[in-house]
């Protein structure tokens, strides 16, 4: 088997997936609440965008936390946190943890819910919130390799100041060609995103699109209700549900 049908298997040993030792290297603020974490993993496979790693933290007394994150990037490990308040975890990851810290990652985890850029299909993603992120890795997998795939991008978020990768998203809504950005700023407007949004900014059924939403599990569902109505094969439809 070659490198490039291997990039984003799991990495596992003795059958089981193996947690492997990550640095933070770098970081930024995304938003006032979201914070990049860009991670030194020895070893690391190469990912699909799409794709997510499990994050386990093990405190001096041996209690060890683990949740999942999206990958971020189309090529190395990062991820983006959103804080939630009173959260055992993500508090920890946008607070307090620092450039030179380890904790431990596992994967690349998942199968479905990616995006291969040899796909031609046009493409319709729909965010909800901290969604975007692996959404984001599609756009980027989308430009690293020089694709112009024609895709959508419908991100939902309470407030502008909400929006993560702002500026990237403009710069590349502008530069990439063929990526459209629309946002519904749903504390702004007073609503949450409904039929006429996704019929007219997502690619209709008759364009056969690869559709991806992620979000809140809600908004999922939301979103896949509203697709199905509008005449998409549900089994099309791929999403990922943050809880
Ligand atoms: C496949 C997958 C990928 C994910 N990718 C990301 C990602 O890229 N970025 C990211 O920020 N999160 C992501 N999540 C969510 C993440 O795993 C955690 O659930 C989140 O960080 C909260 O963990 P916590 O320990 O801080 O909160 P917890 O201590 O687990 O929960 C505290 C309280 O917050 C509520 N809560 C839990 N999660 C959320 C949420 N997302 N929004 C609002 N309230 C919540 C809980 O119901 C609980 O009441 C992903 C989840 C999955 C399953």
């Amino acid at each position: 088997m070659n490198t490039a049908s291997k990039l984003g298997r799991p990495e596992r040993s003795g059958g089981r997936l193996s947690w492997r030792r990550a640095t933070l290297v770098d970081q930024r603020f995304e938003t006032p609440t979201a914070r990049t974490l860009v991670l030194d993993v020895p070893g690391w496979p190469g990912h699909l965008a799409g794709q997510h790693i499990d994050v386990r933290l093990t405190a001096a007394d041996g209690y060890t936390a683990q949740r999942s994150y999206s990958l971020a990037s189309a090529t190395g490990v990062e991820i983006t946190v959103q804080r939630v308040e009173d959260g055992e975890v993500s508090p920890y990851l946008t607070d307090v943890f620092d450039i030179s810290q380890l904790i431990e990652v596992r994967g690349p985890i998942g199968g479905w819910f990616v995006w291969r850029p040899g796909d031609p299909a046009p493409v319709t993603l729909v965010a909800g919130g901290s969604g975007v992120v692996p959404l984001m890795a599609m756009i980027r997998s989308r430009a690293e390799n020089g694709i112009r795939t024609p895709f959508r991008l419908i991100y939902s978020a309470r407030t502008p100041e909400d929006v993560m990768y702002a500026d990237e998203l403009r710069r590349r809504a502008r530069d990439d060609g063929g990526l459209d950005v629309q946002y519904i700023y749903t504390r702004v407007r007073g609503s949450r995103i409904g039929v006429a949004d996704v019929n007219t900014h997502a690619w209709p059924k008759d364009f056969e699109p690869s559709v991806y939403v992620c979000g809140p599990t809600g908004f999922v569902e939301t979103v896949a209700d509203i697709m199905v109505a509008l005449g998409h094969d549900a089994r099309g439809i791929r999403t990922e549900r943050y809880g």
